[in-house]
């Protein structure tokens, strides 16, 4: 378990390497972690370090693209849909923000070429021939 002031002490990246390694990793599946993290940087003078900033610093913990892409299909398990959504709102991390605006570009791209393929389909059969499945 970490100490508010091992927290404080993270935010500020003065631990030994270890040490940050280790709060980071907890910070991806403790849930309560995150809300105390959160409550520490609520303390500090928000200018100086808001969360985003800090996240910014520690590209490690940012979801990778295809977790942001489960995240959108809603099939990341419980912890890991608790972690980006953590990331991507209490954080509000600009770089994943930016991730999933354009996956969720692509993917309603996506979708709209599924509907153009449907109607090709549709007028094909309604024209007598249905293409090769
Ligand atoms: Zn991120």
């Amino acid at each position: 378990m970490f100490t508010d002031p091992e927290l404080d002490r993270f935010l500020d990246e003065a631990l030994p390497p270890e040490q940050m390694a280790a709060i980071e990793s907890a910070l991806r599946d403790d849930a309560n972690l995150q809300a105390r993290l959160a409550v520490v940087v609520g303390r500090r003078d928000a200018g100086v370090h808001s969360l985003g900033a800090v996240w910014r610093g520690h590209r490690l913990s940012c979801p990778t693209r295809e977790q942001l892409g489960s995240h959108l299909l809603g099939v990341l398990d419980d912890g890991a849909e608790d972690y980006v959504k953590f990331h991507l709102e209490t954080i509000a991390c600009r770089l994943c923000q930016a991730s999933v605006t354009d996956l969720r570009a692509q993917q309603a791209a996506a979708d709209r070429d599924a509907v153009s393929e449907r109607r090709k389909r549709y007028f094909h059969s309604s024209a007598g021939y249905l293409p090769p499945a």
